[in-house]
């Protein structure tokens, strides 16, 4: 008789932030979304390819796609992999690393999908705390991981280890650490560099956010080409639509629209962070395109979040150890910040 395997009846899914219908007016800062457009190169890349070539199937090893990242970031585009998201690389990377009952690690808080993924694989989870000093978090329990995940910026949190302290994890860890850098766009530094002396580092990079096309799914992977030889194995043959990798190879070689929504972001993260500041506010120094924010005296942010929710503003509450006392709140456009402000200022 069909069955659903045991520890798939006993899963929690992992749960995404709330999206919209199509039509609701909300304020939409709880899923780290970029609030500008893409390049308008993507716009017409999408339309070329929709003109008459969707009847076929996509280049299956997305190679333009690789190429043009290849030059962008400076790597052999045998040590690209491109993936639907950056999520379907993080799976790419269990199904090509990891055996049943095998050990991964990763910090708590940080990205929970790790988790998810680990128990669907039937994998053992080792989570790391945090602690509460941001800027000096416990170096991580490694011992006999097939493969350790940091996100790097840390989200939900904000801030980003440097890389000396990365290559301190990857020299201790025996198995490989996936360098989750979603965000690194928006930081200080980035471990691209370690890829040369750090042999089992993988770094996975989404177009999700600095690229402003979280709606279109497309991902990537930077490794040693003995690694990604084996993970293109593992993903569908046709895991990027033609729509996808064109639009991607525009968005990234478009790099003035890119650097120039980077920079708005982070001119408005600054601005946002020391308002919050001046109205009370514990605001945690962020690498990302979010802040951390945590009330201070006896508002709870639970309250905060639903009165926010009840005003149209959508915002993150994690109800967990370590986060349920902290909102993270996405970087919008000025205007929606400033209505965010306005409204914080009457509670
Ligand atoms: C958003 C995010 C992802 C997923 O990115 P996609 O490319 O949209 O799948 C992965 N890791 C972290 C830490 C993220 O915040």
């Amino acid at each position: 008789m069909a069955r659903v395997k045991e520890h798939i009846r006993s899963l929690r899914a992992y749960t995404p932030g709330i999206q919209p219908k199509a039509g609701e007016q909300v304020i939409k800062l709880n899923t780290n979304e970029n609030p500008y457009p893409p390049s308008p190169l993507v716009m017409h890349a999408i339309a070329q390819e929709c003109k008459d070539r969707l009847r076929y199937y996509p280049d299956p090893t997305s190679t333009t796609l690789r190429k043009a990242i290849s030059s962008i970031f400076n790597v052999p585009p045998e040590c690209v992999l491109c993936g639907n998201g950056s999520d379907e690389i993080l799976r790419i990377l269990l199904a090509t690393f990891t055996e049943k009952g095998d050990r991964i690690g990763y910090y708590q808080p940080s990205y929970s999908y790790y988790a998810t993924l680990g128990s669907i694989h039937n994998l053992t989870l080792v989570p790391t705390p945090l602690g509460k000093d941001l800027t000096r978090p416990p170096f991580p329990n490694l011992a006999n991981l097939s493969l350790f995940f940091l996100t790097n910026p840390n989200s939900p949190l904000g801030f980003s280890l440097t890389p000396e302290y990365v290559a301190k994890i990857a020299r201790h860890l025996k198995g490989i650490l996936v360098v989750d850098e979603a965000y690194a766009d928006f930081a200080r530094w980035n471990c691209l560099h370690l890829l040369k002396t750090c042999p089992n580092i993988i770094i996975t990079r989404s177009l999700s956010k600095s690229y402003s096309l979280a709606g279109l799914r497309v991902g990537f992977a930077l490794g040693a080409a003995r690694w990604i030889r084996h993970m293109d194995k593992v993903r569908d043959h046709y895991n990027l639509s033609r729509v996808a990798q064109a639009a991607a190879c525009a968005a990234l070689t478009d790099r003035s629209h890119f650097e120039q929504n980077v920079q708005k972001v982070l001119r408005t993260r600054d601005r946002v962070s020391q308002a919050l500041r001046a109205m009370g506010y514990e605001v945690l120094p962020s690498e990302a395109n979010f802040l951390f924010v945590r009330p201070k005296g006896t508002r709870s942010a639970r309250t905060i979040y639903q009165r926010l929710f009840r005003s149209g503003i959508l915002v993150r509450y994690f109800d967990q150890p370590g986060l349920r006392d902290g909102l993270r709140i996405t970087i919008g456009t000025d205007t929606e910040m400033d209505t965010l402000l306005a409204h914080l200022k009457t509670y």
